[in-house]
């Protein structure tokens, strides 16, 4: 038995007399139906915003579209239209429009990173696939920004092939992120062979999916769906939760379906001004989060994308969020605060100081009641010297391809069985200078 909302039966209704909200849950209905202009959207609100808006609007549309699911449009506070977060992530503001000097296209490097269409291959392990274009709704912070509003469509058979070809050719690829646009906005059948494509390579050991669909269309969770994934397990997904009034009781029923079909569910939140920059929202975010089976994974820095410089907040109150939720709350709540590095370097992991000092036996360390704590080093310490003789170590390790790993960056810095002494910048002057 479902509840509907007063104002999910107002704009219901307000769509077709008739049907009311015979069809409210049908995914398909809510997409057909998705608002796209300025007049619908204050038509089914019930609201009219002032001139001045209204102009600065249209404006912003023309260079970046908006679509919004009837069902999101209904989470909107008509009350408190200015400052609600579901309205500052759905409509668009003028600010979208305003070009700072740091902004960038593509700021994360992927269509640089994309050897072939579809494909953005940073890390060695792991790819992301752009497996649709299309979304249910247009978050107005969308870190693709420059692709939104492009024409939606689902890329053909032909065109994935491409992709899975791609993976196929490459053995180090172990991990797949099906991304897009959005992967369930593909239709069941497509997803199942997509799926099962992936699933016939020996080297892919899990997909995860990324779909903000809980939140913005969860009745595309759907026991057709659910059928589908289950099929190809593992399956990992992560969604898209960035406030806590969008965990509404159908966002509930699509997580619970999802975590009763054996997937494991995470959460990737963007931090954003005026919509979740405050410690109460994103803890009381991921309580609800966990009680839903879903682990907070990521919170992101927002990107310099070109339109989204309204929404950045500083890295410090990231890194204040991150103070409030570590020791304060269960620790599989506590996602990791990271930036995406311009130039695509990826991922950056962030959090505050928790080491205070280090001698030669003794760390001094703070945790987030503020007690300073020692803890002391063990006074004989064999390190086993590695020389990647895995056969001969007697922690009993069998790794029988060990040689063919390398150790990158910082790591191979430490690594014993590697002479590297320093990593230098290409053309390093003072290098150049040896000659
Ligand atoms: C985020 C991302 C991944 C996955 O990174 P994880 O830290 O493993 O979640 C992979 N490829 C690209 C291009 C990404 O942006």
């Amino acid at each position: 038995m479902t509840v509907y909302t007063m104002k999910q039966q107002a704009i219901a209704a307000r769509i077709d007399e008739d049907s009311n909200l015979l069809h409210w849950k049908d995914w398909r209905w809510q997409l057909r139906n998705a608002i796209r202009d300025l007049d619908t959207a204050e038509r089914l609100l019930g609201i009219r915003l002032p001139d001045e808006d209204r102009k600065a609007f249209r404006n912003t549309v023309k260079r970046f579209p908006m679509s919004v699911t009837p069902y999101y449009l209904s989470l909107i506070d008509t009350r408190d239209i200015g400052n609600c977060p579901v309205f500052r992530q759905a409509f668009p503001s003028i600010r979208e429009l305003s070009l700072e000097r740091r902004d960038m296209r593509d700021p994360l490097a992927e269509d640089l990173d994309s050897p072939v269409p579809g494909i953005t291959y940073r890390y060695p392990d792991r790819v992301l696939f752009h497996a649709s274009n299309m979304c249910a709704m247009y978050c107005r912070f969308c870190t693709r920004k420059r692709k939104v509003g492009d024409k939606d469509e689902i890329p053909s058979k032909e065109q994935l092939s491409k992709g899975i070809d791609y993976i196929r050719k490459s053995p180090t690829v172990r991990d797949v992120v099906v991304s897009g646009g959005d992967p369930f906005l593909l239709s069941d059948e497509r997803l199942d062979w997509l799926l099962g494509e992936l699933q016939s390579i020996p080297h892919v050991e899990v997909v995860r999916i990324g779909t903000r669909t809980p939140v913005v269309l969860p009745y595309r969770i759907t026991s057709g769906l659910i059928d589908v994934l289950k099929q190809h397990h593992p399956v990992w997904i992560n969604t898209h939760f960035n406030h806590p009034r969008e965990i509404t009781s159908s966002s509930k029923a699509a997580l619970a379906k999802l975590a009763d079909a054996g997937i494991p569910l995470g959460n990737q939140s963007v931090l954003l001004a005026g919509i979740n920059d405050c410690p109460r929202i994103v803890r009381s975010l991921v309580h609800k989060l966990v009680m839903n089976r879903v682990r907070p994974y990521y919170i992101y820095q927002c990107d310099l994308s070109e339109g989204l410089s309204h929404f950045r907040t500083p890295v410090g109150k990231g890194i204040e969020i991150m103070e409030s939720l570590i020791g304060h709350t269960s620790g599989f709540a506590v996602p990791t605060y990271v930036i995406d590095t311009p130039g695509g370097g990826g991922k950056v992991p962030l959090i505050p100081n928790y080491l205070v000092s280090w001698s030669t036996n003794k760390v001094v360390l703070r945790n987030y009641e503020g007690v300073i704590a020692t803890y002391e080093e063990p006074e004989s310490y064999e390190a086993i010297f590695c020389e990647r003789d895995c056969k001969e170590c007697q922690l009993h390790l069998k790794l029988e391809d060990a040689e063919e790993d390398k150790a990158v960056g910082i790591e191979k810095l430490l690594a014993d069985w590697d002479t590297t002494i320093s990593l230098t910048p290409e053309n390093n002057e003072r290098i150049v200078r040896r000659g």
